[in-house]
């Protein structure tokens, strides 16, 4: 019986991996401690490493593992810009969950915008308070308004449907953009111009790093509405601050935030937040920040579970590994991949 060790680990995640454990031969520990070059020590021992967004999967941590004789870490997410994959590159496999339900997070990108733009936050808390007037909460018809997205992949193009069910008009920019898609393809600046919603569906990489800055606000339309359910670091977070305080950008909602890893998926209500940036957005009114939420549905965490122990499975088994991303695979963002063994 293979022995796993799970890092960053919820009730909700256990609940997922405990109901499919008995299918496989693990044995898996939880842990609530992120991995990092403090906690890799609770590896010791273990077979496989189940790691989420927000450990630090870094050089130190990969040693340590390597030392240990762990030679393979599956992700239990899409995203992998936590990992250090020049220093995993021959000592550890690493694999993730590409897709899990792309619907969970484009339907959260589209509550995001529901919210803002009919302020059902203002009138849920109004009404708590038996204030029923209407005065601030007057909204738009999203029907005929341009939303710009950024990134046509799995969760992008089922946004892209979602959208265009409410009369919406689409344009979408991407490094790569689908063949044989009826997607209005435009250039960043085009988008940036044109868009009355902007929302970014696209991975964090060295290129896509604060592609919304202050130069990429100051192109947009006045009062831009700024939805991002992928990675914080997509958005220079002080730049948005301002542009929201002056009124150019109009609304936000953000699911993720680029300093996020410390904060996001613990409770800190008893704390002052130490956070200037983020203890300040929260305070707007026109911003919603959720908690790296998008993915949470019951139909993501069944199917997170599954292709972590399938990807594990595969490993021990000596099968396929369609799931592997590796150095090579990092270097090309659409690696196409012609094998599915293990990359080395
Ligand atoms: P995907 O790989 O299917 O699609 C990503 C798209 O982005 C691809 O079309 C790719 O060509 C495009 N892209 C790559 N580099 C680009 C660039 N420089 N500029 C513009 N476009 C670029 O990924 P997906 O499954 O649709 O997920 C998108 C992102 O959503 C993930 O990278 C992840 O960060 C995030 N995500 C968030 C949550 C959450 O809970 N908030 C859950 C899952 C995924």
């Amino acid at each position: 019986m293979k022995k796993i060790v799970m890092f960053d680990a919820k009730p909700y995640d256990r609940e997922s991996f405990d109901r499919l454990q008995s299918q496989y031969d693990f044995r898996i520990k939880y842990f609530e401690n992120k991995l990092n070059p403090d906690t890799v020590a609770l590896a010791k021992g273990a077979d496989a490493v189940v790691a989420f967004v927000n450990d630090t999967i870094d050089e130190q941590v990969i040693e340590t593992l390597h030392v240990f004789g762990i030679k393979i870490l599956a992700l239990r997410c899409a995203g992998y810009n936590n990992v250090d994959f020049t220093a995993a590159y021959g000592k550890l496999h690493i694999v993730h969950v590409p897709a899990y339900s792309p619907y969970a997070v484009a339907e959260h990108a589209m509550a995001l915008i529901l919210t803002l733009n009919r302020k059902i936050h203002r009138a849920f808390n109004r009404t708590r308070e038996f204030n029923f007037s209407l005065n601030g909460l007057t909204g738009y018809d999203l029907h005929g308004k341009t939303i710009g997205i950024i990134g046509t992949g799995k969760i992008g193009r089922i946004f892209i449907d979602i959208c265009r069910g409410f009369g919406m008009h689409v344009i979408a920019y991407d490094l790569f953009p689908a063949e044989d898609s009826d997607i209005n393809y435009v250039s960043l600046d085009e988008l940036l111009k044109r868009s009355d919603i902007i929302s970014l569906h696209c991975p964090l990489t060295k290129e896509t790093h604060h592609i919304i800055d202050e130069k990429a606000l100051n192109l947009a339309k006045d009062g831009v509405v700024l939805i991002n359910t992928s990675r914080g670091a997509l958005i220079d977070s002080l730049a948005l601050t301002e542009a929201l305080k002056t009124g150019k950008v109009g609304a936000a909602g953000l699911d993720v935030y680029e300093e996020e890893s410390e904060i996001f998926f613990e409770d800190f209500s008893a704390i002052v937040m130490q956070d200037d940036i983020l203890a300040r957005l929260v305070t707007m009114p026109n911003v919603i920040v959720t908690s790296h939420q998008a993915f949470l549905t019951n139909e993501a965490l069944a199917n997170i579970a599954k292709t972590t122990l399938d990807n594990l499975n595969l490993y021990f088994t000596e099968g396929d590994l369609p799931n592997e991303i590796c150095y090579q695979c990092k270097t090309r963002p659409n690696c196409d991949r012609t094998h599915n063994r293990p990359c080395f």
